[in-house]
C-alpha cells in the first residue's frame, strides 16, 4: 500500500509513517466517536422535548464502529472518547469497550474515555474500570434535584450521584461537566465545584454552543464563562495552570479548594491553532472541526469495502481537508445555529 502523508510539511520527531498530520502540520492523534444519538434524558439546550432519532440502520454497528476506532488507532490515534447521546444506551456499548481495550492492552492506544450523564454509571463502572477506562466525565448541571428534574426533563439526579459512588469505588477518576447557564444554575455553580472538589473530583464548565435545533433561543441561556470567572474571581483565587489538551479547555485550580476548574469557551478562537481532534458522528460522518461543515462520510466507505486500506486512504484524503478554525456565532438573536447538527449527533 503506497503510505501518503497528510502534508508537505516535516513530521515531527519520534511520529510513526503513519501519523495523521493536516496541512497545517498538525498531528491529529485524539478521536471522539458518537456511538448514538439515542439518550435517556432531553437536555433543554441539547435536544428537542420530542426529539425524532435516527432509524437503526443509519448507525454504525459496533463491529463498524471498532473497525473504524482501530483504523484511526492504527494511524497514530493514541486517545479516544467514546460519547453520544447517551454511550452507556447504546445495546452493546459494552462489547465495543471490551473489544478496544486490547488497544490499551497492546499499548497502542494511551486513554480510552467516555462522556457519559452518568444514569447508568452504577451498572457499568466496575467493567469500565476492568476494561481499561481511567477516567470518564459525567454530565451535571446542578446539584438541585428539582432543577436536574427539569434541565434533563425528567433525569433522577439521586441515580447519578450513585454512579458517580461506583465509579469511585471501581477507581475510576471522574471530572463533572457543567453547561454554564444563565436562568439555571448561575447562581450555583461556584458551590457545585466546591461540592466536586472536595470529592477529589475536576470540575469543567462549558458554554452553550449553538449546535442543533432547540426550543428554547440560545442567546436566553448563555452565559459567558468570562462573566462567570470574574465572579469566582471574587470568592477564590484561580491560578491558570499550563495544562495543553490540544481542545478549547483552559484550566485553572482553585486555590481555596486545591482543585482544577476548567473552562470551555468553544466560540473563542485561541484553540484552534493547537487542535488534535476530529469527531465521528454515529452515522459514520467524520467531521473535521465541531464549528465547521468539512466532513467525509466514511459509513459508506465501510460498507463498501472490507479492505482497511481503503478506508485509510478516506480518512488521510479528509484530513488534508481539516480547516484552520471554527464559525460559531452567537451574538445574532434569534439566529439559525451555525451548525445544525445537535451536539448528541456529533459528540460533545
Ligand atoms: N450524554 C452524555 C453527556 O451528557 O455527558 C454525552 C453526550 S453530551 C452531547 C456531551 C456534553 O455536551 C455534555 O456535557 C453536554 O452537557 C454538552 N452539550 C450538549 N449540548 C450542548 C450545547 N449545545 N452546548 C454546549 N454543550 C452541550
Ligand atoms: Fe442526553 Fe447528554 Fe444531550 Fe443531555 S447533553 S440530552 S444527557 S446527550
Amino acid at each position: 500500500m503506497t503510505v501518503v502523508i497528510s502534508s508537505d510539511k516535516p513530521r515531527p520527531r519520534g511520529l510513526g509513517a503513519q501519523a495523521l498530520i493536516d496541512p497545517f502540520g498538525r498531528v491529529i492523534d485524539y478521536l471522539r466517536v458518537s456511538v448514538t444519538d439515542r439518550c435517556d434524558l432531553r437536555c433543554t439546550y441539547c435536544m428537542l422535548e420530542k426529539q425524532t432519532f435516527l432509524p437503526r440502520a443509519e448507525l454504525l454497528t459496533i463491529e463498524e464502529l471498532d473497525r473504524l476506532c482501530s483504523t484511526f488507532i492504527g494511524l497514530g490515534t493514541t486517545r479516544l472518547r467514546l460519547t453520544g447521546g447517551e454511550p452507556l444506551v447504546r445495546k452493546g456499548f459494552m462489547d465495543l469497550v471490551a473489544g478496544l481495550s486490547r488497544h490499551l492492552r497492546e499499548g497502542r492506544l494511551k486513554e480510552l474515555t467516555l462522556t457519559t450523564n452518568g444514569t447508568q454509571l452504577a451498572r457499568h463502572a466496575e467493567a469500565l474500570a476492568r476494561y481499561g477506562v481511567r477516567r470518564v466525565n459525567v454530565s451535571i448541571d446542578t446539584l438541585d434535584p428539582d432543577a436536574y428534574r427539569r434541565i434533563t426533563r425528567g433525569g433522577d439526579l439521586a441515580g447519578v450521584l450513585q454512579g458517580l459512588e461506583a465509579a469511585k469505588a471501581a477507581g475510576l477518576q471522574v471530572k463533572i461537566n457543567a453547561v454554564a447557564l444563565k436562568d439555571d444554575n448561575a447562581e450555583q455553580l461556584a458551590d457545585m465545584i466546591a461540592w466536586a472538589h472536595a470529592r477529589d473530583m475536576e470540575m469543567t464548565l462549558i458554554e452553550t454552543m449553538p449546535l442543533g435545533e432547540i426550543e428554547a433561543d440560545r442567546t436566553d441561556q448563555f452565559l459567558s464563562l468570562a462573566q462567570v470567572r470574574s465572579q469566582l474571581e471574587q470568592r477564590w483565587t484561580l491560578t491558570p495552570m499550563v495544562r495543553r489538551t490540544g481542545g478549547p479547555a483552559r484550566y485553572v485550580r482553585v486555590e481555596e479548594t486545591g482543585g482544577v476548574l476548567g473552562f470551555i469557551t468553544p466560540l473563542s478562537h485561541t484553540f484552534c491553532e493547537a487542535c488534535n481532534r476530529v469527531r465521528v458522528t454515529c452515522t459514520g460522518t467524520l467531521f473535521l472541526c465541531l464549528g465547521q461543515e468539512e466532513q467525509t462520510d466514511l459509513r459508506s466507505v465501510l460498507r463498501s469495502s472490507d479492505d482497511d486500506a481503503v478506508l485509510e486512504a478516506a480518512i488521510r484524503e479528509a484530513i488534508r481537508r481539516k480547516p484552520r478554525g471554527h464559525d460559531f456565532e452567537i451574538s445574532r438573536r434569534g439566529a439559525a445555529p451555525a451548525v445544525a447538527r445537535p451536539m448528541s449527533m456529533t459528540g460533545g
